[in-house]
């Protein structure tokens, strides 16, 4: 998946989102990614957030709309999104088998992110810099 979190000049934001979905799924099968709430969920009054990893973990928690709820309650990018994994890995006892991994943008500009395992990576281009930054991580 590529999860992409805009915020403009004018301090209106975007999202977007692509994905090729699981290798070896069932035909047919349609992700998280797609699904507007799960994969991705953009409220230009509070931010946005995006997620890739097991999407069906991520739709049966509709996370991205989670994490945005969670920025609209005051907490910020980072904390929203570990809260939403908390909740995420609290359903599922087997969260050490697989990946999931939450992005998250502020109307400020704030960045937040978690992954379950390590090695979720993340671009940040602001003014003219880019930088390549490495998500926390449960494990
Ligand atoms: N989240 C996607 C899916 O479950 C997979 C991915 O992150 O690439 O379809």
């Amino acid at each position: 998946t590529i999860g992409m979190l805009c915020l403009d000049q004018n301090g209106d934001m975007a999202g977007a989102c692509t994905t090729s979905g699981l290798a070896y799924k069932m035909h047919g099968r349609v992700g998280d990614s797609p699904i507007i709430g799960s994969g991705l969920f953009v409220d230009n009054e509070v931010g946005g957030a995006v997620a890739t990893g097991l999407g069906e973990e991520i739709m049966k928690n509709v996370s991205s709309f989670l994490i945005v709820e969670l920025m609209r309650q005051g907490k910020s990018p980072q904390e929203s999104c570990e809260i939403a994994m908390q909740r995420l890995i609290s359903k599922n006892p087997s969260y050490n088998d697989f990946q999931v991994a939450f992005l998250a943008l502020n109307k400020k500009g704030e960045v937040g992110s978690f992954c379950i395992h390590q090695g979720f990576t993340f671009m940040k281009y602001a003014k003219t810099i880019n930088e390549n930054i490495s998500s926390k991580s449960l494990l």
